[in-house]
């Protein structure tokens, strides 16, 4: 597998540019890039110097994270999402970024069933925007008891629901653990939809209350990582595993030794199973 880096491990001090600087020096093959820290950056950049770098790097990025709570929107909302989608795209096909991570909305009362048809809907409705240009979009549920896709049981149906090929989805290990996912929801997954995987671990908490702050260095938490790698792999994944924290001490750490310490964590779980 290569190696990712998602902008929320670095997310309260960093900007772009330091992660992209310390990323490329200790490493990473892949970035994820935020979207508020891409606003940040095109305040005294541009898309133009970006492309630039990228040209000139190791480092490629491999994701815009995150178009946030794209189903269940008024029509307002829904415009203003759209037009964030079509600039991600614009930007995506100038600096060599493909993906575009969309999350479901949270608080919301519909059933199960309205659930999956409105959300394959909406992806529908986005990938025809993203097609035009080549992009794909990874859907990532969120492992919160309020979040409208919760599991990995539920995202294999939206998916399947959608059948898009521009539509895939992420597989975060930490979502994955927080809402009691099923082992046979990770059998079940369409490989082939499997765009990111992004790497963590967690404190032991009980599902239902585990949230982002949570999240540890992947291999010094609870979650069965060893089986979720075996199985990733069993079934044919060999793509990006890209490490994302959202720990506040971490934030607080100095960015060159979080982005170095998360590199070497990250690749020596993935070296126990001959992954890297
Ligand atoms: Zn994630």
């Amino acid at each position: 597998m290569k190696i990712g880096f998602n902008q929320a491990t670095t997310m309260k001090y960093s900007t772009l540019e330091k992660d992209l600087a310390a990323c490329e020096k200790y490493g990473y093959d892949f970035i994820e890039i935020r979207f508020d820290k891409l606003k940040d950056y095109l305040k005294k950049n541009s898309i133009e110097d970006l492309a630039g770098y990228f040209q000139h790097s190791r480092i490629k990025p491999c994701t815009f994270n995150a178009l946030e709570f794209i189903t269940f929107r008024n029509e307002e909302d829904d415009a203003r999402m759209k037009a964030d989608l079509e600039f991600l795209c614009k930007t995506g096909n100038q600096i060599g970024c493909d993906t575009i991570i969309v999350v479901p909305t949270f608080d919301i009362k519909n059933t199960r069933k309205e659930i999956i048809q409105h959300t394959a809907a909406v992806l529908n409705d986005y990938a025809d925007t993203a097609a035009k240009y080549g992009m794909r979009l990874a859907f990532e549920f969120v492992g919160y008891p309020n979040c409208s896709v919760n599991t990995l049981d539920l995202t294999n149906e939206v998916i399947a629901k959608a059948n898009r090929k521009e539509v895939g989805f992420v597989f975060d290990c930490f979502h994955f653990h927080a809402m009691n996912s099923t082992w046979d929801a990770l059998n079940n997954v369409d490989i082939s939809k499997l765009f990111i995987l992004h790497m963590d671990d967690s404190e032991d908490l009980v599902p239902g209350i585990l949230r982002d702050d949570n999240r540890l260095w992947p291999g010094e938490g609870c979650i069965d990582l060893s089986r979720i790698l075996q199985t990733l792999k069993n079934k044919g994944y060999d793509d990006i595993a890209s490490l994302e924290l959202f720990r506040p001490e971490y934030w607080e750490m100095d960015i060159d030794q979080v982005i170095s310490l998360g590199y070497e964590k990250t690749k020596g779980l993935l070296k126990k199973f001959d992954l890297v």
